[in-house]
């Protein structure tokens, strides 16, 4: 075990993070562990102090809960493909999994980026290319360890409530996760990609494109995904058939006649590469704009909203992917969404702090704009710049009890950031 405290050599690098935003937060201590048993003597150890647990710190916007704070992190390397089992330390990245899968003819539905750990994606749900044909990441999941608040080991063997909100509740509110156990599937028979995309200034061209995306790809077989994206001076649409390309093809066509086809491929396998995005560490928000079950629901303010994103400078992109499918099959755990048929997000990158007020200031616009806020329904993983209501807006009234009734059990004395409580509701 290493523990660090901010006068010791090691310290600032043991806790940066991904989003540079989170380096403003300093813990009384960061213990980095490399095994169960150091999870439960640091947490003994830091009896009488606030937790926090750190994965691959990918995290997008963490919170100072306020002094003295003790942040702990597993580190265990531990990757096993067994068959179509797949076992794994917290600390385990998403690239890391998709090769050793893809090695086995196996594949587990991830989110895009590669360096994101799987700790963190699973517990707040886990989205991406693979949604609507294999369900959420935490659908796969069969089974979790983890420290409790008080430094006991629980199993969701003995302790089904553990793998319940381990399926979506968030990350980090009861105890340090070490191992998840996920049940994997055949790896699709290749894959098709369709890339259309034009240069645009106009944000009345999205409202236009988005009423033929919509329909269009609301038709997709379960095994297939289509995600549109607006970044400055550019719109496009991405497409990708798993296995038989046929069934897409129509809506490739479609597509085709609104927007240029920059390029069409076929490969051999869905590889990491073609799934997985690459993003560099830099000054984050990434926050949900809503999951959704139709355009009716988002197109009101999309143009005005792309406006913003078609003039800005530097890294910004606005996206909106298709979910449905093997989502609204899904059982179990307590992800509130099942029925959204899209989810929306923005996504804003800065590597010179000093931008990060002008940068802030558009998100702000771009959520205005949508209405994202109050009535919307959320992504705990992409959380807003304001907490207020937050939680709401994540979990259903059903999850909220679930979670508090975890955070009783787990984590009593309250040690770590659990579930704020429900507005207007005891
Ligand atoms: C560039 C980028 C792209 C992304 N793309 C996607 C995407 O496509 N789909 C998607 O669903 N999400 C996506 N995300 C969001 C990502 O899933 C979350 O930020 C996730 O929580 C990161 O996990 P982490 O372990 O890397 O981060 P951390 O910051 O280390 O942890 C995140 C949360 O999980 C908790 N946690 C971490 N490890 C443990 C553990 N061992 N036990 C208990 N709690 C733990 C932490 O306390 C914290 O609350 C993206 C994020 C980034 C930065």
């Amino acid at each position: 075990m290493t523990h660090l405290t901010p006068a010791d050599d090691g310290y600032a690098e043991a806790r940066q993070g991904f989003n540079l935003r989170n380096e403003a937060l300093r813990p009384d201590a960061v213990v980095v562990c490399r095994s169960e048993g150091e999870v439960i003597a640091a947490i003994r150890r830091a009896a009488g102090t606030r937790l926090r647990v750190a994965g691959r710190r990918h995290g997008l916007l963490r919170r100072s809960e306020g002094a003295p704070v003790v942040e702990i992190q597993l580190q265990t390397g531990v990757l096993r493909v067994e068959r179509d089992r797949l076992v794994v330390g917290p600390d385990a990245t998403l690239g890391q999994i998709s090769d050793a899968l893809l090695s086995e003819g196996r594949a587990l539905p991830l989110g895009d980026c590669a360096s994101v750990g799987i700790a963190g994606l699973t517990l707040g749900g886990g989205l991406g290319p693979m949604t609507r044909a294999l369900g959420l990441t935490c659908d796969s999941l069969e089974g979790a360890r983890m420290v409790d608040g008080r430094g006991l080991v629980r199993d969701s063997a003995d302790d089904p409530l553990l793998l319940e909100v381990c399926r979506g509740g968030g990350g980090g509110r009861f105890g340090v996760v070490t191992e998840l156990r996920f049940r994997t599937h055949p790896a699709p028979q290749g894959l098709t990609r369709w890339r259309f995309e034009r240069p645009t200034h106009d944000g009345e061209d999205v409202g236009a494109l988005a009423e033929l995306w919509y329909p269009q790809v609301d038709q997709l077989p379960d095994a297939a995904f289509s995600r549109l994206e607006v970044t400055p001076g550019r719109l496009a649409v991405t497409l990708l058939a798993y296995g038989d390309p046929t069934p897409v093809s129509p809506v490739a066509r479609a597509l085709a006649e609104a927007l240029p086809l920059v390029d069409a491929e076929r490969f051999d396998a869905a590889r990491p590469e073609h799934l997985l995005r690459d993003y560099a560490p830099s000054y984050l928000s990434k926050s949900s704009l809503g999951f959704h079950s139709s355009a009716g629901a988002r197109l009101s303010g999309l143009s005005a909203a792309a406006q913003e994103i078609l003039t800005a400078e530097g890294e910004i992109a606005l996206e909106v992917i298709t979910l449905g499918g093997a989502l609204a099959q899904g059982r179990g755990g307590v992800f509130a969404h099942r029925g959204a048929r899209f989810f929306a997000s923005l996504h804003a990158a800065w590597r010179d702090p000093l931008l990060g007020p002008a940068r802030l200031e558009r998100v702000a616009r771009v959520h205005h704009l949508l209405d994202a806020r109050g009535r919307a329904a959320h992504y705990c993983n992409f959380p807003h710049e304001d907490p207020e209501g937050w939680d709401e807006a994540c979990f259903g009234r059903a999850a909220f009890r679930r979670l508090r009734t975890a955070g009783a059990l787990f984590d009593p004395e309250h040690r770590l950031p659990g579930i704020a409580p429900q507005r207007g509701r005891p």
